[in-house]
């Protein structure tokens, strides 16, 4: 009896261990903090899927005082301790399973979220074919039940996740997802001065590299454009319908900073991409296609100043 009662409680824990490292609960990433001050990604995921549960707050991916509130309330009706905070307690019970045939806001948030890791989907909250073959795309990548609905792993893997933009993740990524263009696109000469102009409209945009964005307001030029600055080297978006950051805020490569349109003196939908230092305006095509093909690219002060244009 004593014997049958140890090899019962041996199996007992050897099931616990067994659950204990199973790979799918061990890859979890840990829900981020996003709190007042913060904007992003992040933050407009949490805004959507406040409105989905009805607080009527703009989703514009910026924490202000009325998305604090927003929170405090969603806390306070759900036993939380109402911190005005989203953390690893109130994330799990703001998250809202979606899969394919559902148009909410909670699928607009799910959209946010795969388009961080390059899926380049429109944010419209219809979960179509092309939302649910990025979501099994990203699960299969990640390890996760690739069954094509967003429940809590996946939420999880997502939001905790650190994003990788256009170009698979790291130190540097493609403005656009690779989906986007073909990499033909990536080596055309501008008019005029050397930049690119690619052909996109209503595409999410991603920083290229880590460092700190500023906003660009030119209605005769560049639009709403956006110049993320890095070591002295300034990255240059134009032509923007919409920003995903404001100003001065410190962004990873791949995060999402707007959205493409054709705003400014443009003659059509397209993101306008230039590289500057100290004003001198760089080649941006060999950078782009090295990001494009995966390779680290090259110092922008060893880019041509000539040859890319006509
Ligand atoms: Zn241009």
């Amino acid at each position: 009896m004593l014997t049958m009662r140890i090899l019962v409680a041996a199996l007992i824990s050897f099931g616990v261990l067994i659950g204990v490292v199973s790979p799918a609960q061990a890859a979890l990433p840990s829900w981020p903090n996003v709190k007042e001050g913060q904007n992003g990604a992040n933050v407009l995921t949490a805004q959507h899927l406040l409105r989905h549960r009805g607080y009527n707050i703009s989703a514009d991916g910026d924490f202000g005082p009325a998305t604090e509130a927003a929170v405090k309330q969603f806390q306070s009706a759900n036993g939380l301790s109402a911190d005005g905070q989203i953390g690893p307690n109130t994330w799990p019970k703001l998250v809202v399973s979606v899969k394919q045939g559902n148009n909410s806001n909670a699928v607009r948030a799910a959209q946010v979220q795969l388009n961080r890791y390059g899926y380049g989907l429109d944010e419209d909250g219809d979960f179509g074919g092309g939302t649910h073959s990025a979501a099994v795309a990203f699960q299969k990548s990640k390890s996760l039940s690739a069954d094509g609905i967003v429940g809590p792993n996946t939420w999880q893997t997502l939001v905790g996740g650190s994003g990788s933009g256009g170009g698979g993740g790291g130190t540097y990524s493609l403005p656009l997802a690779k989906s986007a263009l073909p990499r033909s696109e990536y080596d055309d000469p501008h008019h005029d001065y050397p930049a690119i102009d690619l052909p996109v409209n209503s595409k999410p945009a991603y920083a290229m590299v880590t460092g700190t964005a500023y906003r660009i307001n030119e209605p005769n030029g560049c639009g709403n454009g956006l110049r993320i600055v890095k070591s002295g080297v300034d990255y240059i978006y134009c032509h923007f319908s919409s920003w995903s950051v404001s100003n001065g805020t410190s962004v990873k490569a791949g995060d999402r900073v707007g959205t493409t349109g054709n705003t400014g003196n443009s003659t059509g939908p397209h993101l306008h991409i230039a590289i500057k230092i100290s004003g001198t305006s760089y080649c941006p095509q060999n950078f782009l296609l090295a990001l494009y093909d995966g390779r680290t690219p090259p110092a922008p002060s060893s880019l041509p100043r000539t040859g890319c244009f006509y």
